[in-house]
């Protein structure tokens, strides 16, 4: 079985006041339906799992309704960092084999190509990240602001998601995790990365329409784009 856990629990408000991102409209919908639909609509995903914000709760629940998204099993509640939202999904298939696929709500336009190079991955690796080529030279800074180091770009990939799992592997690296006092973790590969550094983490390659929409620039590209997915 194939899982789709939305992580829409964060609290990013910088492009429209007080609606966190997610829950701006573009194109006629909600950034989390297109999302939603997106999952909805891959003959790959089983179920998917919302996480959302305890205050947005009704919101979705209602959305889920309406949209009549029948794959949706679970609408959770999420926590303060990213990675108490995945926990929250891990919680919810507690016993249960299954592969999850961890996306961020805010990348609307993930194909259901990459989805599928996902699942397909899953039958040959435990752990799957999504990536597209790094296109400008990447810096690393010193305490002073100062560069200390140049990794070679061709080594280098921009990270995206969906970043898929068998589930017994994301919960082991998670658990390990837990016990260390220095754990933070920016994405869920890494806490596998961490973790368990003997499980090799395969990489699919992303789009680069699948971006994570961020700044007010980003809305407008996806304005665009998904409006011209409408229509096809
Ligand atoms: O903050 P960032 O843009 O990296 O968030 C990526 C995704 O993770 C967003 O869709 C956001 O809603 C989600 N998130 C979450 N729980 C948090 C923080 C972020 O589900 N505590």
């Amino acid at each position: 079985m194939n899982v789709a856990v939305i992580l829409a629990a964060g609290s990013g408000t910088r492009l429209g006041g007080e609606m966190p991102k997610q829950f701006l409209r573009v194109a006629g919908k909600t950034i989390m339906e297109h999302c939603i639909e997106a999952f909805h609509g891959s003959e790959d995903i089983d179920e998917i799992v919302i996480i959302t914000r305890p205050d947005y709760l009704e919101v979705v629940q209602t959305m889920v309704e309406k949209g009549g998204y029948l794959k949706v099993k679970h609408v959770l509640v999420g926590g303060r960092e990213r990675y108490h939202s995945s926990l929250a999904a891990l919680q919810a298939y507690e016993g249960q084999e299954c592969n999850l696929l961890f996306h961020d709500c805010v990348r609307p336009l993930v194909s259901r190509r990459i989805i599928h190079d996902c699942v397909v991955a899953l039958q040959h690796y435990e752990a799957v990240d999504v990536a597209i080529p790094t296109t400008d030279t990447i810096i690393q800074l010193d305490e002073h602001g100062c560069i200390s180091a140049i990794p070679p770009r061709a080594t280098l990939r921009n990270v995206q998601t969906p970043q898929g799992f068998r589930s017994s592997t994301i919960r082991e690296a998670f658990n390990l995790a837990l016990q260390d006092p220095d754990f933070l973790p920016t994405d869920d590969c890494s806490v596998v990365h961490r973790y368990l550094p003997h499980v090799p983490i395969h990489v699919v390659e992303g789009d680069i329409d699948n971006f994570k929409i961020t700044y007010k620039q980003d809305l407008e590209r996806a304005e665009m784009l998904l409006s011209v997915q409408r229509f096809h």
